[in-house]
């Protein structure tokens, strides 16, 4: 969503809100959201799981997203910057790319960031 036509299309949308709201976790352009969703809808087709498993999933992917986009940092920060905390997209390292957005890029860990060498500390 990062690739320049893609990011001033369709993904540009989610960084109108600088400072992240909970709310925030579902501002998405129409296509954008339709490529999220139907990734979800194809997981049960593609990966043989229980009904609850999926559900339990989806839920916690909803709630890690909404939590993530807080704009509230729950832990300190001295522990955020501190392994294993510092391996996890906490609400702090997510607001940094919305901020600035050429870093951070990670979902749910900050590990293909660090990789990659696109991990910037939050603060
Ligand atoms: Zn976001």
């Amino acid at each position: 969503m990062h690739w320049p036509l893609l990011y001033k299309k369709v993904h540009s949308i989610h960084y109108l809100s600088r400072q992240t709201t909970p709310l925030t976790s579902h501002s998405f352009h129409a296509v954008e959201t339709l490529v999220n969703m139907s990734v979800v809808f194809l997981i049960p087709f593609i990966i043989p799981l229980h009904i609850s498993a999926y559900a339990i999933f989806t839920t916690l992917a909803v709630l890690n997203n909404v939590y993530g986009h807080s704009g509230y940092e729950f832990w300190p920060k001295s522990w955020v910057l501190k392994f294993p905390l510092n391996l996890l997209n906490l609400p702090s390292v997510h607001s940094w790319h919305h901020e600035k957005v050429n870093g951070n890029f990670g979902l749910y860990t900050t590990i293909w960031d660090r990789l990659f060498g696109t991990y910037k500390k939050p603060f």
